[in-house]
């Protein structure tokens, strides 16, 4: 049986030809399309309404009165226009996860006819009733009110099915009791600590300003693409995500052909649908090329504001899944579907701008000369020195925890990469002595036909996880299928905390009679004095990094379990409610909810490797077995080797011992969530690892016939 549905999978995939989606249309005329954005608020809303709605928009003043029921309306127009006849608050729970609820706009009148409506507090607030997400103890399921609020700063779009549109205006979450429940409100405000920080530190160095000040972020997202005919074969893939089973194919990534390669053509026209799609939604995707693994790629958006570009992220990560389907693929966002090939991250690059000064990360020539980017550039210094951990706990997962430290992604060690020109800036004011910067030479490339290229003053390091790429910083630790905004809320309080705690020195010191730049050399020297230690160029995979950052005092958290109570502590506590962006109790409920998710996500695992070991790989194996022995018993007189046939039973009962052993163990879970947290990162992982051994033994000696999972070489390398 096996035999033929593995056969008609590769048939099937054999005859497959791209899905004819006709020509790309041409970006400029359907930008946007789909987005209530500002151009039809202006044609559609009375001057005055428009003019309130554009300062809430641009310089953060609260919404006036009445403006959401006549915005309302003109959505309503505008999206049933477009033939939908629903709305639906799009909201992000604390799974990480994009949540919908769906209402009609029937309402019936009161003449009892049926009409079409959308209110100013329909469009303001939706309580959808939500006490299924997972709260952290915020709030008990018979006090389980959630209320779901407008974010007048991230536009409303249409996303169609077959039959028709729904209006989607993204929104935040929120208890009863006001404490957020979602990853939008603490971005919200972790963007409002950033404004008064960055706000006060310029305001000390002589600006006038008037623009709200704002985090910025692209992120870069890698994925796989597998035939969606494997993924019906492999339970694994379709619950877990990722292949839980495998023997490595015998040809990997080692020829390193697969990265920046043609791009097969199946795979290429689905990224030039999704980005139709993507464009049509004001999302401005960018690049798109081959990664590193078999089967990998990379889509990156060009950046924006971080709440819009987080908001932007999750819709980038729904398109990806529902055209996958479209053109016959799986879309894997799993940070590991595939041992011994790379897994995927996300690289948020982030910065800070603001309308009149620009992006307040960019060095100019002569970054020496420039004190107002050396300031923020030792804030990200500082930040990333006194909490690192926080970065490495916010980016922990199970998935996540595959691929950190794998010589593929950065270590748990957070350190950052500056490069050689601002290294040796920084090391001049640590001397005292700040006078030039190393410049932009030209390039030699030794062919006369080529124009001579401007150097750059510093190389790049991927193995950095937090790494100063020119006029951002980019955040590597990321995973692939996380939500971006834990990242960006974490940056943008930390960069807050050390730009406030700039400030402050800055204004006593100036107090005391110093002239405003030398008070900044002593401040930066201060940072650089304190926290240099968390600068590193070098190769951030290497064994002596790993000595050298512990010689350092830098954290080493290698696993979710020694990640997540980071959470826990009393500095990471004070920082978010210093910083107003997170509140204590807010904060507990996210490390429960993310512990949960850690354990929930290694059970459903776990039962799945059994579930599969039991009832496809065993059974295959010991048919292989039976008609082995009894051929053998035929071919006596050829006197064959039975070394073979000695393997497969040797890891049979490998596999059964193992799996009666993960069996009992996980009758051994209970204690606190702690105790969880380490008995499935110790036990529980170590049981499945031995399952999985003794299964991708078997895969290298069973005949291919029998076996009945799709292989590694199959879904790595058919498309
Ligand atoms: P690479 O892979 O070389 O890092 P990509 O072009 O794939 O570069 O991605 C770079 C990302 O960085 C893009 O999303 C880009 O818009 C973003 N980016 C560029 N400048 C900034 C900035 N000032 N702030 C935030 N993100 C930025
Ligand atoms: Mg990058």
């Amino acid at each position: 049986m096996n035999i033929i549905s593995r056969r008609d999978i590769l048939k099937q995939i054999a005859e497959r030809k791209p899905v004819a989606v006709g020509p790309a249309s041409d970006f400029s005329k359907i930008w946007a399309t789909d987005v209530f954005d500002l151009e039809k608020m202006k044609k559609a809303l009375p001057k005055q309404v428009f003019n309130s709605l554009e300062k809430t928009l641009k310089v953060g003043a609260p919404l006036e009165k009445g403006v959401a029921a006549l915005v309302a309306d003109a959505m309503r127009k505008w999206a049933i226009s477009r033939g939908a006849k629903y709305y639906s608050h799009v909201f992000y729970p604390l799974t990480g996860a994009t949540a919908e609820k769906h209402d009609g706009f029937i309402s019936i009148n009161r003449d009892g006819k049926v009409i079409s409506e959308f209110s100013g507090e329909q469009l303001l607030r939706g309580e959808p009733d939500a006490s299924a997400f997972p709260n952290g103890g915020i709030r008990s399921t018979f006090e389980a009110r959630g209320y779901t609020e407008w974010d007048v700063t991230s536009p409303a779009y249409l996303m169609e099915t077959s039959n028709g549109a729904t209006l989607c205006i993204p929104t935040v979450f929120v208890a009863w009791t006001g404490e957020a429940l979602d990853k939008k409100t603490p971005l919200l405000r972790s963007n409002m600590a950033i404004n008064r920080a960055v706000s006060k530190l310029l305001k000390i160095l002589g600006h006038k300003k008037t623009a709200v000040v704002s985090s910025s972020a692209g992120p870069e997202q890698e994925y796989f693409l597998i035939d969606s005919a494997f993924a019906a074969a492999r339970p694994d893939l379709l619950l877990a995500g990722r292949t839980l089973f495998g023997k490595a194919s015998a040809k990997g990534q080692e020829f390193g052909d697969h990265y920046f390669g043609a791009i097969p053509e199946r795979a290429q026209v689905f990224m030039q649908d999704v980005e139709e799609k993507l464009y049509r939604l004001g999302i401005p995707a960018k690049t798109h090329h081959n990664e590193v693994a078999p089967g990998q790629f990379e889509i990156a958006p060009l950046y924006e504001n971080s709440n819009i570009a987080s908001d932007h992220q999750q819709l980038i990560m729904i398109t990806l899944k529902a055209y996958a389907k479209k053109h016959g693929f799986l879309c894997l966002l799993h940070e590991k579907p595939f041992k011994g090939v790379n897994g995927s991250g996300k690289h948020v690059n982030w910065s800070v701008r603001d309308a009149n000064l620009g992006n307040l990360l960019d060095p100019g020539d002569t970054p020496h000369a420039n004190m107002q980017f050396l300031l923020f550039c030792g804030a990200v210094i500082r930040g990333v020195h006194k909490f690192g951990s926080l970065l490495r706990a916010v980016v922990a997962s199970a998935g996540n925890d595959h691929r950190l430290g794998a010589n593929e992604a950065p270590p748990a060690i957070m350190s950052i990469y500056l490069g050689s020109q601002l290294t040796d800036v920084f090391e001049q004011v640590k001397a005292g002595n700040l006078k030039n910067s190393k410049k932009a030479s030209l390039m030699n490339i030794g062919v006369d036909t080529l124009p001579p290229l401007p150097k750059d003053p510093g190389d790049r390091n991927r193995t950095s996880p937090f790494a100063f790429t020119g006029n951002r910083f980019e955040f590597r630790a990321v995973g692939s299928s996380q939500s971006v905004s834990d990242s960006l809320v974490a940056i943008n309080t930390i960069a807050a905390d050390s730009i406030d705690w700039i400030a402050s020195k800055l204004e006593k010191l100036i107090e005391r009679g110093k002239k405003i730049e030398d008070a900044c050399t002593a401040v930066l020297k201060e940072i650089i004095d304190n926290h240099g230690l968390v600068i590193f160029n070098d190769n951030n995979y290497s064994e002596e990094w790993h000595r050298e950052a512990k010689k350092r005092g830098l954290p080493n958290l290698k696993t979710c379990a020694e990640a997540l109570p980071v959470l826990k502590s009393k500095e990471i506590i004070s920082l978010f409610e210093n910083q107003k962006t997170i509140t204590p109790i807010e904060l507990a409920a996210r490390f429960e909810i993310s512990a949960e998710q850690y354990i929930k996500t290694i059970d459903v695992e776990a039962k799945l490797i059994l579930d599969i070991a039991k009832t496809k790989i065993l059974p295959a194996a010991i048919t292989y077995l039976t008609d082995q022995v009894e051929c053998f018993g035929i071919l006596k007189e050829f006197s064959l080797s039975r070394s073979n046939i000695n393997f497969v039973a040797k890891k049979i009962k490998e596999l059964q011992s193992s799996v009666a052993k993960l069996e009992k163990d996980f009758a051994k879970n209970k204690g606190s969530i702690e105790e969880q947290l380490k008995f499935y990162s110790q036990n529980i992982l170590s049981g499945m690892d031995a399952v999985r051994t003794a299964a991708d033994a078997l895969e290298g000696e069973v005949a291919d016939d029998y076996w009945p999972l799709p292989s590694y070489m199959e879904m790595l390398f058919m498309r």
